[in-house]
């Protein structure tokens, strides 16, 4: 018996690897990429071994023996360490913090038994080697194109599949897939999708294609034994195909080939809070890391993919009609608010537009991007509005709770029944959201069947994907919704959409928000015309109701043109010095007085020299108090990429030295600014 002396990284904000001793054959070290439980102050936490020493710098009376590790688990490989040290290098976070928080929770308790159960259910499947797709349809010319080209592809090699909305992107991946795992053995492929309700559509394409391989799947609605289970399958490299969102980036993937990146542009892409990571991103190194294909795909590219496919980084593949033979792209009208005034929040011509459908019997989806009943509620005769009182921000009304409900802190009041300041029992609810809107398409339509999909009516688990199973079985005529139903649904008998008040981005401080509305706007008119017409059916068509009709974003919206739209904003964001031809970081601070947050800022600006960098003036934050907190931030900008990261690097230190009770965090690549 001997020592060693593990050096495992732990999830803690200390920037630091600690080092443990642990007695064992010379013959039977633990290896790098094990997870080890290991005491921790007055705890027991599992930690990953990073490297494995003879000596150790630590005096004996410090060094603590590592408790257990965790033999029957195979060691994380050397190309997912890499991976996780780059993103902690490149988002300036602590190793441990990167690699730990993505593993499965039952993978960090200090028992095995979730860990040994499912290696042993595992166990008993047989690794699935059958790559035979089934009911494959046949694909048109240009879907063709693109699969070989994605399939057939060798090394790194980053793709942009720029694919009108409905021109058959998933059967190109999925045909791609099936080369892929033809031509590979044991090769692993991972698929990400923005959002967690858009992944039982593709299960299910892809249960249905490849019968005999396994498929696992990753997201934050899986209950804690599933996720082992499907993580295990993952890492153990018998699933082949994995799907999901942001966070099954960081997934163990020893034989990943192919990575597949659907509706790239999505910001649900971006981690907002804890590790700010993009995972699109990532998804690129992991590609560029592994030698292998990476493909993005979008009707809408963000302008950093549009920007790489336009220096031909990225190779960009066109599909410029819908797949469906004869289901053409909708027309886009623009209502004119200022001519035909809304009742209930809808012009004539949009409530025209929704009756013809319902004798028809076809779908429409009103696209609303608030929730709620109202907004905010005033009193008329002395302007009170429902302030929150811990948020620059509004309460929200929710009607049938009864309820004001503040979206940013969640505080909840009763609605008043009169005014709090001057007694006025006429409260008023001002603007609209979707609840209000769904009441007063009942009294309009009470024979419709009508469904509201948001994050309020879809709040218990399962209940989106039921809401959803709804609509695609033609049980709903009009549905109302937010982002949540804009994107990636195939909704086959939707000839109309309804886009009510989506103005007030027009005129956003936050430079992409332009980018971000046109891409929402286009997703959600893509939900629409998705089949042929039938002999009596409706062309499909979008009604945007605006007060700007003349807006080149609407007028680039009603001719379908991403392209020049994309490239003129790109010609802007150049002029003005802006992403992507800057690179950002945003260092924020939160304290109960905004003063103290500035100071800190203020503070963090002087602290190093910061040649060829600019630092501009810390500000408060747009919404500046959430729950109590002030908080401001300060942007730090770069024209280059390594000088950034240079400068950032020795920042951070210098930050950390500064001890300030100001809880503070730094954000590369910020995308709300
Ligand atoms: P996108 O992701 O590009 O918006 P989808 O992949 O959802 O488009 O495809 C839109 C519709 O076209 C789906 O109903 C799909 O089944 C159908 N489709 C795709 N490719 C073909 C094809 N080659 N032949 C017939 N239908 C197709
Ligand atoms: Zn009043
Ligand atoms: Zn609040």
């Amino acid at each position: 018996m001997t020592h060693c002396f593990l050096q495992i990284a732990l999830d803690t904000p200390l920037n630091a690897i600690f080092d443990y001793r642990w007695a064992c054959d010379p013959a039977e070290r633990p290896q790098v990429g094990q997870l080890a439980l290991v005491p921790f102050g007055t705890r027991e936490v599992i930690g990953l071994i990073v490297a494995i020493r003879d000596t150790t710098d630590v005096p004996a009376e410090k060094l603590k023996d590592a408790l257990a590790v965790r033999a029957q688990l195979a060691p994380l490989s050397a190309q997912w360490l890499a991976l996780a040290e780059f993103a902690a290098e490149y988002y300036q976070r602590p190793l441990g913090e990167v690699a730990l928080p993505g593993l499965p929770k039952n993978l960090r308790v200090t028992t095995t038994v979730a860990l040994d159960r499912a290696i042993k259910k595992l166990g008993k499947l047989a690794d699935s080697h059958d790559p035979t797709p089934v009911g494959m349809p046949i694909l048109n010319p240009g879907q063709q194109a693109a699969a070989d080209a994605i399939g057939g592809a060798q090394g790194f090699a980053p793709t942009l599949l720029y694919g009108v909305t409905g021109s058959g992107k998933t059967e190109v991946y999925l045909q791609a897939c099936a080369q892929v795992l033809a031509r590979e053995p044991a090769g692993q492929i991972l698929i990400l999708v923005p959002e967690i309700n858009l992944t039982p559509q593709l299960e299910s394409n892809i249960r249905a294609r490849f019968p005999g391989v396994m498929l696992a799947t990753l997201h934050s609605s899986l209950a804690e034994g599933e996720r082992m289970l499907h993580w295990l399958a993952a890492h153990q490299g018998q699933a082949r195909i994995v799907l999901g969102t942001r966070l099954a980036i960081l997934a163990s993937l020893p034989h990943l080939k192919l990575i597949v990146i659907d509706e790239e542009h999505d910001p649900s892409y971006k981690q907002q809070e804890g590790l700010r990571y993009s995972a699109r991103d990532l998804a690129v190194w992991r590609a560029w890391q592994l030698k292998i294909p990476v493909v993005l795909g979008s009707a809408t590219p963000s302008l950093e993919s549009w920007h790489h496919a336009l220096s031909k980084r990225y190779r960009k593949l066109e599909l410029k009609e819908r797949a469906v033979s004869q289901a053409t792209l909708p027309a886009v009208k623009l209502i004119n608010l200022e001519h035909d005034k809304p009742r209930d929040g809808l012009t004539q011509p949009l409530m025209d537009a929704l009756k013809l459908r319902l004798e028809r019997g076809e779908q429409s989806l009103l696209f609303l991007n608030r929730r709620g009943y109202s907004p905010v509620i005033c009193c008329e005769s002395c302007g009170w509005i429902s302030d929150c009182q811990r948020c620059t921000a509004f309460m929200v009304l929710h009607k049938g709770e009864h309820k004001l409900r503040c979206h940013h802190c969640s505080l909840e009041m009763r609605i008043p029944r009169h005014c709090p300041t001057c007694g006025n029992i006429d409260l008023q609810p001002l603007g609209r959201g979707t609840q209000r809107v769904e009441e007063g398409l009942q009294a309009l339509f009470p024979e419709a069947r009508i469904l509201r999909i948001d994050a309020d009516s879809t709040r218990r688990k399962g209940s989106a994907q039921e809401a959803f199973d709804t609509v695609h079985r033609g049980d709903i005529d009009i549905l109302i919704g937010t982002q949540m139903v804009a994107k990636g649904h195939d909704f086959k008998k939707l000839t109309l959409v309804g886009i009510l008040n989506p103005d007030t981005a027009l005129f956003s401080h936050d430079y992409r928000a332009s980018e971000r509305l046109f891409a929402q706007l286009m997703q959600v008119a893509g939900r629409a015309g998705r089949t042929a017409q039938t002999d009596g059916g409706s062309a499909s068509e979008v009604l945007i109701q605006t007060r700007y009709p003349e807006h080149p974003l609407y007028g680039a919206l009603v001719r379908h043109d991403y392209d020049r739209f994309a490239t003129a904003l790109l010609a802007e964001r150049e002029q003005a010095g802006l992403p992507p031809y800057l690179y950002q970081a945003m260092l924020r601070a939160e304290a109960p007085e905004l003063a103290k947050a500035l100071e800190f800022l203020a503070a963090a600006r002087d602290c190093v020299p910061h040649e060829g960098i600019t630092i501009n003036d810390p500000i408060p934050m747009s919404m500046t108090r959430v729950y109590n907190i002030d908080r401001a931030q300060l942007l730090v900008e770069s024209p280059s990429r390594p000088a950034l990261q240079a400068f950032l690097k020795e920042w951070i230190v210098r930050l950390r030295e500064m001890k300030s009770r100001v809880k503070w965090s730094l954000e590369v690549d910020p995308v709300d600014i």
